[in-house]
């Protein structure tokens, strides 16, 4: 018998997550169909996108080397059946307070930064690069990890050496970059970029630096089709939309995002379901088959 969500202690929610207390070592790790973007969570979820955001961090968990936080698999039998598919049984870390952002290519918030600052989280860039300009090697930028509503600032590699200590950080950075680099060549063979990516790690009780959170799905990672760079396959459509006149809304307005549009939902929900097929080479159907119908 698999126990119900409600026996679990509710232990934290993020902007996507809610996380449950398994055990004194265990969390249950359960993604909701939030969609944040703008720093707001909006009010119109994402029909399994939870379900996405679990499948993709299983596939690379198992398919990289490094470390990872799971402690059993997705049909563990401490999974309650009503989160089956998106909920995830892993090891409760020592959270690292720093967001390990890799990038490969020169966009984003990575771009407005070049330009104002001629580098990105203190990393030196050489003058004149264009937007989506290709970074060899990719770059290890740091941010803060802000509390919800708040915006994550970049930050150096000096900066978080005097939060964490200069060998944690090294050990960070390292292994982000190691991380970013097998994905990236992994990725392209399925015919994907892999632009850039927010890692999270924690410490376990060895001291051990354990890749935890999320892994390269499109909340965290920009993905590129490789014949087409620039074109995001990720909540970009989300953020387009609301910054579009049809929104009616104002990033800098001070108020929260309106509903989105069913068709605007619809889009979204295919565009994840077909980046996890298209990284996976799996379909998404036989995800579903594990958890309770939608
Ligand atoms: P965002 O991902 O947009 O920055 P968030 O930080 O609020 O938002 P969620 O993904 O909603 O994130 O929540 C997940 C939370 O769980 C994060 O605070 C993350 O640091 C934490 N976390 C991830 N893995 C572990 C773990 N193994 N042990 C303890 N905490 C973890
Ligand atoms: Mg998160």
């Amino acid at each position: 018998m698999r126990p119900t969500l409600a026996e679990y202690p509710h232990v934290h929610s993020g902007k996507v997550r809610d996380l449950y207390a398994v055990d004194d070592e265990h969390l249950l790790f359960v993604a909701s169909d939030r969609v944040s973007a703008y720093d707001h969570v909006l009010s119109t979820p994402i029909p399994d996108k939870g379900r996405v955001l679990t499948a993709l961090s299983v596939y690379f968990f198992d398919t990289l080397s490094a470390a990872n936080h799971l402690a059993g698999p997705p049909d563990d039998e401490r999974i309650p059946h009503e989160v089956l598919g998106r909920a995830l049984v892993v090891r409760r870390l020592r959270m690292v307070p720093v967001e390990c952002v890799v990038r490969g290519f020169l966009t984003g918030s990575g771009w407005a930064e070049y330009q104002q600052e001629g580098s990105v989280s203190g990393v030196a860039l050489p003058p004149g690069l264009r937007e989506n300009a290709r970074l060899e090697p990719p770059i290890f930028t740091p941010t803060t990890k802000a509390e919800l509503g708040e915006h994550d600032e970049s930050i150096s590699l000096e900066k978080v050496a005097e939060q964490v200590g200069t060998d944690l950080a090294h050990r960070l950075r390292d292994a982000a970059l190691g991380i970013f680099r097998s994905a990236a060549r992994h990725v392209a063979d399925r015919g994907l970029t892999l632009v850039d990516t927010k890692f999270e790690f924690g410490l376990d009780p060895q001291g051990q630096l354990v890749l935890a959170d999320e892994a390269l799905t499109p909340d965290s990672s920009r993905y590129w089709p490789a014949e087409s760079p620039g074109t995001s396959l990720d909540k970009q459509f989300v953020r387009n939309w609301l910054t579009s006149p049809e929104s009616g809304w104002s990033k800098s307005g001070g108020t929260a995002p309106p509903a989105l549009p069913d068709d605007v939902v619809a889009a979204t929900r295919a565009r994840y379901v077909q980046l996890y097929e298209q990284v996976t080479g799996l379909s998404f159907a036989a995800w579903l088959s594990l958890g309770p119908a939608s």
